[in-house]
């Protein structure tokens, strides 16, 4: 089997297919501490792509309550079991082993899906490229199964704290989070793995993962490939779908949205009410090393900052979603979901400095994708207390700095301030002025 390299767990790994890159890449970072479970997301994509005969199934993005719900239901908790049989030795890390470039949150020591597969095969699910299961029929019935179930203290005297303890900050003595989802285009996807018709494809242009529909035969072995269970089978026409990235609007044919061309943001994350999610399309070298580009708010956030991770990298795909981390949620939980690059990520989040705290101010700012962003400095207007994660006090200078968005042909697309301004309605104009 080839072997390629995977910059998230920070070393080669074999893949199935020879290593081969896209010139850009279709990325997204979505920030947990704000998301509030409303599913606006959910049904932009359901309206979009998936409200058709057969399709009932199909929410290619969907948002579940952590720890218990999932969809399908516990799609982790059986992979993590899976992995976890494959490595004897635990799914351990070496965060020491660390460099900037190459290996920014150490170095994965287990086995990926791709490697357990290989090394461990399990005659009772016959061939597999990548470790893996095929839910069933009853695990893809609720798509928003156990909502705003918390776990922590209370449960305790109930022997359910099956998952990791209390909540990390102290206002709170439970927990949960809500996990939006969406297909990651993973740079070495399961399910393209896994598939034996080789329907699954990479588009060369934006790395965006499709299924060539006249070529699928419905085997849904990319459905069992997949370890985020983002490939799914429709019966109507016996063929699998999945998430297509709203590619008409990556290529800026949506003329409302885009009138000059320049690529746009797909449905999901353009109708984002909490403004957790921002995307973007990075550029990439021949050898799968993002161009350094610190002024593009997703490469400064994920590479340059490290605040924003990978979900589940020790699975093998490199996904190209990644999360802030919820800074209420017990260490341990997260860094069995994102690596051990969570402290430093909460930390930062927590007590932002002025330019971090400026690029912020970016999600969902814009329905055109940001390629570049600059800041123009502003007055201070203000100190905060913070409690950081260890519990010692910091103070917080804030800035009324302004950050300006521009798109892939130069052209600004948006101007933020870090203070939000306030507008006054003339009660003689406005009946409800107040
Ligand atoms: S998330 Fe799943 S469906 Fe999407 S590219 Fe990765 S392996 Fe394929
Ligand atoms: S629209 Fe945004 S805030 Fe609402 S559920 Fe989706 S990701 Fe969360």
């Amino acid at each position: 089997m080839p072997t390629v390299y995977n910059w998230q767990i920070g070393r080669e790994m074999s893949y199935p297919h020879e290593e081969h890159h896209p010139r850009t890449q279709f990325a997204f970072v979505f920030n947990l501490n704000r998301c509030i479970g409303c599913q606006t997301c959910t049904m932009s994509c359901k309206s979009t792509w998936t409200f058709s005969k057969g399709q009932e199934l199909m929410w290619w993005n969907n948002v579940e309550s952590k720890p218990y719900g999932g969809y399908p239901q516990h799609w982790d908790a059986k992979l993590l079991a899976m992995l976890e049989e494959a490595n004897p030795k635990g799914q351990v890390w070496d965060a020491r082993n660390k460099d900037a470039e190459k290996k920014p949150y150490g170095v994965f020591d287990g086995l990926t899906i791709f490697e357990a597969a290989n090394q461990k095969p399990r005659p009772e699910f016959g061939s597999q490229q990548a470790l893996g299961y095929l839910p069933t029929d009853d695990e893809w019935r609720a798509p928003n199964i156990h909502e705003d179930t918390p776990t922590g203290d209370i449960f305790k005297t109930q022997g359910k704290d099956l998952y990791g303890g209390d909540a990390q900050l102290p206002e709170h003595k439970v927990w949960f989070f809500h996990l939006a989802r969406i297909c990651n285009h993973c740079t070495y996807p399961g399910c393209l793995a896994s598939c034996p018709r080789n329907a699954i494809y990479k588009r060369p242009e934006d790395g965006v993962v499709l299924i060539d529909q006249s070529r699928c035969r419905g085997y849904r072995k990319c459905v069992e490939g997949c370890p985020y269970k983002k490939a799914m089978y429709r019966p109507s026409t016996r063929t699998t779908e999945k998430c297509v990235a709203c590619f008409p609007r990556l290529e800026g044919k949506d003329k409302v949205v885009s009138p000059t061309g320049a690529p746009a943001e797909t449905r999901c994350m353009a109708a984002c009410v909490g403004k957790i999610r921002m995307q973007g399309l990075l550029s990439v070298e021949e050898d799968g090393t993002w161009t350094k580009d610190p002024q593009n708010p997703l490469y400064y956030l994920i590479r340059e900052r490290q605040i924003a991770l990978p979900l589940y990298p020790q699975f093998g795909t490199e996904p190209n979603g990644f999360y802030i981390p919820a800074r209420w949620v017990p260490r341990s939980y997260l860094m069995q979901m994102f690596g051990p690059g969570v402290e430093h990520a909460i930390e930062q989040y927590s007590c932002p400095d002025r330019e971090l705290l400026a690029v912020l101010q970016l999600f969902r700012a814009s329905q055109q994708i940001v390629f570049r962003f600059e800041i123009e400095e502003g007055p201070k207007v203000g100190e905060i207390e913070v409690t950081m994660p260890d519990g010692t006090a910091k103070t917080q200078e804030l800035f009324n700095d302004t950050v300006i968005g521009f798109n892939k042909l130069g052209e600004e697309v948006v101007r933020v301030t870090v203070e939000e301004p306030t507008f006054e309605r003339p009660a003689d104009l406005h009946v409800n002025s107040i």
